[in-house]
């Protein structure tokens, strides 16, 4: 073993343990910390032994070990575990070394903690780490962000340990400054709930509306898995669909229908609506997770009031291509949202961010790797500066195909009264975004009349302001 480690990790819970042991196998030296102490004495004579792991049981031993800039990793519980950690470090720190925080981070602490450490010298890089236990073994998409300087000397071991795609590139790279990594990871996981939420509205329009089995759902997922919607998320819920409990049935119908939500769907909204961004389609995702928790309300609500008879007559074939259709332009649509979100967050942080190579960090490795993001990246490389992925040649004449089918759902599915939120909230954006006059017209006509709030016109120049007494008193 190295006689200095080229990295220290704090935080030997299954994220950081599993990372330290991925670390190790791509031939990094590197020392364990935990504040528990026993934990280390537990990893190293089980999991790490001979490998090149060493463990730490203070602090100061941690930083001695360490090879000069330190670079010292806490994977410990975000919030004030975080600040804990990094105050038990800062007295034994000296100017230029790295401190890595590559735990589920809201970003505004990243870009707290960036500014604080920044003042005494010390490096802070704050990293979106996505891809679970599996992923932070054998291979996670990396999204660092902080200080620039220190990225060169992180790069080698993230760059080392992260997924790679088929050509060798990995899936990591730096995303911008201070909260940058944390916040492109924040909307990573906020397109993880609108891509879930997509494929159970598919398996419900299946199950409700055409009234097919698990079985047959299984198979039509299974196809779907070999078109443009091929992705990790497609391919564990055609495998959920074929899973049968002791009894032979399907354990997905044996599920309870209420689901949860950690925060960073919500998070991903917040910043949305207070950026005055359109991300409808995540945000209807959060919401279905809260609609889906009000289970003995819905159980109650549903003794009472009656939806319309369900009737499926059409072609079944046809209708669940339409379907995929309905599914991918609305996939689209989320990432139109998504990456508008970034853009605007870029402008209001005084972020750098390499759209195309975000792309390429969730290409694998992470939950919503997918071949689609070989596309997106495409897009971004054609021209750095697009404003809309609607307005890509290629995704534009996907969705433009899409629309018969997706609109033939949606007329389905309202008949039937089965919701589907989110494919619905991204036909409405679809149909907002290429309609040149909407009625805000009238909104600003209603703001003048009670308010005063003055409207443009569009007979005179931008930025002229008009008011009217609309009842003639005085
Ligand atoms: P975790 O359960 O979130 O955290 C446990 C670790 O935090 C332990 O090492 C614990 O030390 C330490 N800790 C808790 N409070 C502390 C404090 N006040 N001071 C110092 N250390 C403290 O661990 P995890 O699931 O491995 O996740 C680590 C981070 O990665 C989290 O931010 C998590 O959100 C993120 N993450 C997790 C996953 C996942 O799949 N689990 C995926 C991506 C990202 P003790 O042993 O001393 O209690």
């Amino acid at each position: 073993m190295k006689e200095l480690s080229d990295i220290g990790l704090i935080g030997l819970a299954v994220m950081g343990e599993n990372l330290i042991l991925n670390m190790a196998s791509k031939g990094f030296t590197v020392t364990a910390f935990n504040r528990s102490t026993e934990k280390v004495k537990n990893f190293v004579e089980g999991r790490a032994a001979g490998k090149s792991i060493r463990g730490a049981y203070s602090v100061e031993e941690l930083v001695q070990s360490l090879e000069k800039p330190r670079k010292i990793m806490i994977m410990v519980k975000a919030g004030a575990p975080v600040d804990a950690t990094i105050e038990s470090l800062i007295p034994h720190l000296e100017e230029g070394d790295i401190i890595i925080d590559g735990g589920n981070t809201h970003y505004p602490d990243t870009i707290r903690r960036e500014k604080y450490l920044s003042e005494k010298g010390i490096h802070f890089v704050g990293a979106g780490v996505s891809g679970g236990e599996e992923g932070a073994l054998t291979g996670p998409s990396i999204m660092p962000g902080g200080s620039p300087e220190a990225w060169s000397f992180v790069k080698p071991i993230f760059q080392g340990i992260s997924a790679k795609v088929e050509d060798g590139s990995p899936c990591c790279d730096y995303v911008g400054e201070n909260g940058a990594g944390h916040f492109v990871k924040m909307v990573h996981n906020g397109i993880e709930y609108g891509d879930m939420q997509l494929l159970c509205e598919a398996y419900q329009v299946m199950k409700e509306v055409v009234g097919m089995s698990a079985d047959e759902i299984h198979e039509v997922f299974a196809a779907w898995n070999n078109t443009e919607l091929d992705s990790y998320l497609v391919e564990i819920t055609r495998d959920i669909m074929a899973y049968k409990d002791e009894d032979g049935e399907p354990l997905v119908e044996k599920i309870l229908d209420t689901a949860g939500q950690k925060g960073t769907g919500k998070w991903t909204g917040v910043i949305a609506l207070d950026l005055g961004v359109p991300l409808t389609l995540i945000a209807e995702s959060v919401f279905a997770r809260c609609i889906s928790a009000l289970k003995d309300e819905r159980v109650e609500a549903a003794k009472v009031i009656e939806g319309p008879a369900k009737s499926f007559t059409g072609d079944k074939v046809a209708f669940i291509e339409d379907l995929r259709q309905a599914v991918l332009a609305s996939k689209i649509v989320s990432y139109a949202q998504g990456y508008t979100l970034m853009r605007e967050a870029a402008k209001e942080f005084g972020w750098n961010l390499n759209y195309g190579g975000i792309a390429m960090m969730w290409r694998g490795g992470c939950i919503i790797r997918s071949a689609f993001l070989g596309d997106i990246k495409n897009a971004f490389d054609k021209n750095p500066e697009l404003n809309n992925l609607l307005l890509d040649d290629y995704f534009k004449d996907i969705v433009t195909k899409a629309q018969t089918g997706w609109r033939n759902v949606a007329v389905a599915t309202i008949a039937n009264g089965v919701p589907t939120p989110c494919l619905m909230a991204a036909l409405n954006y679809f149909d907002g975004y290429r309609t040149a006059r909407l009625p805000a017209n009238l909104l600003q006509a209603q703001r003048d009349y009670f308010g005063a709030h003055t409207y443009e016109r569009t007979d005179k120049p931008r930025g002229e302001f008009f008011h009217t007494n609309w009842t003639g008193r005085g």
